[in-house]
């Protein structure tokens, strides 16, 4: 693991690169994709069940927060900067992408507008300085790798693979790396800091959850699973094993049963950590002395498929 030293605050992982996909407005329980289960809502099912229930059954919307909009901001602008040939792939051009990104993000997210605004997450920011935020973590990239050094075969590549009498895994690599002799290494950006030692079950799971679809999918297991944390430069690599990758599959059978035993019971109980402070949904939790409001008609049908 390499450190570079950054003054970006630290931000729970979940909340600085995940929240992109929470819903920013009910959704309606018709939905062309049928029901899967991805590591951002396992990672929730593991953390607190009725954080799972509000996020993935009800389809709760969140307030956008300005962690994750500046980890969804970075992370379109990494995207976006292998565009460029080699050799001008620059700090400098991730820089000057930053602001059309931005602008590109909130015309697909309005919503993303209101972080400004005076009751928004990021009211006592500037625009400007808010943006210089998000230089420095890209600054904090260039410190890790060379992008004029990379030619990833894919960004931002939807992967999916359906367990046998299991569920429908699903998620984004935000990078995928193929070697000339077919080693595959599975990147992902983090936007905040790096876990301390001892506590990297969490981002080891996400990343084996992913190993294990790509292997599903193409038959190769990786060779390497890599997140990059651009909030307190650091890279955590892992070079799985078959074995480890199926006691992943394992886990994750487990965590879907526990969903499916927490949906026919209609139970999805809450569980308060620390944190609980990063949760949107405390009025709604009895933890907190709110009233948690019934499951909406069809929705475990629709949202996990399950006839309840
Ligand atoms: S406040 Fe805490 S216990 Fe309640 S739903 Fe949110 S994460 Fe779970």
């Amino acid at each position: 693991m390499t450190t570079t030293a950054d003054p970006t605050p630290a931000l729970p992982p979940a909340l600085a690169d995940d929240a992109a996909d929470s819903p920013a407005e009910p959704t309606p329980l018709r939905t062309s994709r049928p029901p899967a289960l991805s590591p951002s809502r396992a990672s929730d099912f593991l953390q607190c069940p009725l954080l799972f229930r509000f996020r993935a059954v009800d389809r709760l919307p969140e307030p956008p927060s300005s962690a994750a909009a500046r980890g969804t901001l970075v992370h379109a602008v990494l995207e976006r900067l292998y565009d460029a040939p080699l050799g001008e792939r620059t700090r400098e051009a991730a820089l000057d992408l930053l602001p059309g990104e931005w602008d590109r993000l909130v015309e697909a997210e309005p919503r993303y507008a209101q972080l400004f605004q005076p009751d928004g997450d990021a009211a006592d920011q500037p625009l400007g300085s808010w943006l210089d935020g998000a230089g420095r973590l890209l600054g904090t990239y260039f410190t890790l790798e060379d992008p004029n050094r990379l030619e990833p075969e894919a960004r931002e590549l939807y992967v999916e693979s359906k367990l046998d009498d299991g569920p429908l895994l699903r998620g984004i690599v935000d990078r995928l790396d193929v070697a000339p002799d077919g080693a595959i290494r599975v990147v992902d950006y983090k936007s905040g800091r790096s876990p301390r030692p001892g506590f990297e079950g969490k981002a080891l799971f996400q990343m084996r959850f992913y190993g294990l679809v790509v292997w599903r999918e193409r038959g190769v297991l990786p060779k390497m699973l890599q997140l990059v944390y651009l909030g307190d430069g650091q890279v955590l690599r892992a070079e799985p094993s078959e074995r480890e990758l199926e006691v992943t599959e394992t886990k994750i059978r487990g965590v879907w049963d526990a969903i499916t035993t927490a949906a026919r019971r209609g139970e999805f109980v809450p569980r308060p950590s620390k944190l609980c402070g990063w949760c949107a949904h405390q009025e709604r939790c009895p933890e907190f002395g709110g009233t948690t409001p019934p499951i909406p008609e069809g929705a475990l049908r629709a949202r996990l498929g399950l006839d309840v």
